[in-house]
């Protein structure tokens, strides 16, 4: 495929999320399902903006998410191969392993 970029599960150079178009994919995605709070979320965009697993400033190379979306759902891992990229603020933990302590389910 000739836009497919090397490592990237499916999308292609002219996959592209226009701000109002997210803004409503983040609505829907959060429809019935639980937030995260907005710190944890703004956490977790930074992270995925510093992580070489970023492409095209949306899109999350291992699980193909939009991160602005996936960042935003309070269930949600971060897909890095070997350890999260989230960290929250409790003790520096990852958010699979706090999710793990609490009992809850992968998202
Ligand atoms: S691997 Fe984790 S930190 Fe990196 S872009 Fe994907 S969700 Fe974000």
């Amino acid at each position: 495929m000739a836009h497919r970029r090397d490592g990237c599960k499916g999308c292609a150079d002219s996959v592209r999320v226009s701000p109002d178009k997210l803004e409503r994919l983040i609505a829907v995605a959060l429809q019935g399902r639980e937030a995260a709070a907005e710190a944890e979320a703004a956490r977790r965009l930074a992270a995925c903006r510093a992580c070489s697993g970023l492409q095209y400033g949306t899109t999350c190379r291992y699980c193909g998410c939009l991160v602005d979306v996936r960042a935003r759902l309070r269930g949600s891992a971060c897909p890095h191969p070997g350890a999260s990229r989230w960290r929250s603020e409790e003790g520096g933990r990852t958010d699979a392993g706090r999710r793990a302590e609490a009992g809850d389910g992968d998202g």
